[in-house]
């Protein structure tokens, strides 16, 4: 290899690395809140149309509970990934806030794109409609660029400041 093509010194490679990741982060914590809020848009409109006894499936609570649950949590996990870019576009140190704002926003939406299939009953399930396709990619989020476990361990060695 060129030593002019080397990127870093030697033994840095693994904090480059981590650099990245950090900022894929927010971005996967953004797509995901991207996923839920599609799968959310779906469910509200269907929860308008679709009758059930009578009235519209949107005037029962348990289903207003699940849309107000679904839509608190994104825009909670939207201000988490909103502080982390904040900080990096600062230029100051998020790797804690990259890891809140992903292990949250990646989770929400899972709940969210569940909750939203579930509105739709049986169509929610169907490929007539686009929430069982989101609800499997909203699924990856917690597995790409560090699984939930990851980031809560990385959490939890900020809070501890095991190292
Ligand atoms: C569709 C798809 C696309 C992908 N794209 C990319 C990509 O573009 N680039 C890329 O680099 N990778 C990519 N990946 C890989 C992804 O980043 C890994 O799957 C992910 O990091 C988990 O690693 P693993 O699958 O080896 O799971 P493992 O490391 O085998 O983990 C298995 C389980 O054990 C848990 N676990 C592991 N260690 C611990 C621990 N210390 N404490 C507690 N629990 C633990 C994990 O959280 C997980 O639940 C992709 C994966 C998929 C499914």
């Amino acid at each position: 290899m060129d030593p002019a093509d080397r990127i870093g010194r030697d033994g840095e490679a693994f904090e480059h690395a981590k650099v990245v990741l950090e900022r894929g982060r927010i971005g996967i914590g953004a797509l995901a809140i991207g996923l839920g809020r599609a799968s959310l848009d779906v469910a509200v409109a269907y929860a308008k149309d679709r009758r059930a006894f009578g009235k519209p499936i949107g005037e029962f609570e348990m289903i207003q509970w699940r849309l107000a649950r679904a839509r608190t949590e994104l825009d909670a996990a939207r201000l988490l990934v909103h502080r982390a870019a904040a900080l990096a576009d600062a230029g100051v140190r998020f790797t804690d806030a990259a890891s809140k704002a992903k292990l949250y926003a990646s989770e929400a939406a899972t709940r969210a794109a569940d909750s939203s299939l579930q509105v739709l009953g049986g169509y929610g399930y169907l490929s007539d409609f686009p929430i069982e396709r989101n609800l499997r990619d909203v699924r990856l989020m917690e597995i790409g660029e560090g699984t939930s476990e990851v980031q809560r361990i990385v959490i939890a060695r900020e809070l501890l400041r095991l190292d």
